[in-house]
């Protein structure tokens, strides 16, 4: 496979963070350079955000490996996927919950639902769905979710996405403005909700009805 050497450099410095076999595996049969613009190719593989259109980015890989583990995500699991970019992070966690598990995931850009589905697409990945929606109101018509990933930093934890959650599930989001923090929220069995912060990050903003109200800054090529 294309980059296997570089891929396999990169899932190996990514266990510093305590990652998972399953999602370190998983990580390993995603073809990152399939989901970046052709300009960024040749930095596919490390370890950074880059640049993906329209004032948006991918994420990190150690990012994106750090989220994973934090779900907990299992074989068969439904999902909800709140920022689909490129779809790489959507294509790692179907990776993790096989064929009998679902992604559903949205995205407010329709050029990056275009671009997303089209990646998704030439990696082979048919267990996604990508839906052009707001997503702080979460996607009632699918829910209730085992995990929901929030890949955009939101002023609080919206309430829908809480009440989309399945009694038992587990939801990553990152909260704040200027200074942001990666939240894990668990809704217990008995319907109470638990969240633990895991530190600082950084993310462009969650644009919405539970998000913020401002427009992103137009992207600019160099
Ligand atoms: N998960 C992506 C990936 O693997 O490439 C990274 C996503 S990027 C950090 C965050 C994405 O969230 C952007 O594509 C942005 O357009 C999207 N976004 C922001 N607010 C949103 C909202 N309310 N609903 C859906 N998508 C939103």
């Amino acid at each position: 496979m294309e980059f296997a050497k570089e891929r396999a450099e990169l899932v190996a410095r990514l266990k510093v963070h305590g990652i998972s076999e399953k999602v370190l595996n998983s990580m390993l049969n995603v073809p990152r350079h399939l989901f970046v613009p052709a300009v960024h190719i040749s930095s596919a593989y490390v370890d950074t955000p880059l640049n993906i259109g329209y004032g948006q980015t991918i994420s990190a890989p150690h990012m994106v490996a750090i989220m994973c583990n934090l779900l907990d995500l299992q074989e068969g699991h439904k999902v909800l996927e709140i920022g689909a970019g490129s779809g790489y992070n959507a294509a790692v966690m179907a990776e993790v919950i096989g064929n009998t598990g679902t992604v559903y995931s949205t995205e407010r850009i329709p050029e990056l639902v275009k671009s997303s589905k089209s990646n998704l697409k030439a990696a082979g990945y048919r267990n996604v769905k990508v839906n052009l929606s707001d997503g702080s109101i979460g996607l009632p018509e699918h829910a209730p979710y085992d995990r929901i990933c929030v890949t955009a930093s939101a002023p609080s934890i919206p309430e829908p996405l809480v009440q989309q959650l399945r009694s038992g599930g587990r939801m990553v989001i990152p909260v704040g403005e200027m200074f942001q923090s990666l939240y894990l929220v668990m809704k217990k069995s008995d319907g109470t909700v638990v969240s633990k912060e895991w530190g600082g990050v950084v993310f462009v903003p969650l644009i919405g009805r539970h998000g913020f109200h401002f427009e992103s800054k137009p992207y600019r090529h160099h």
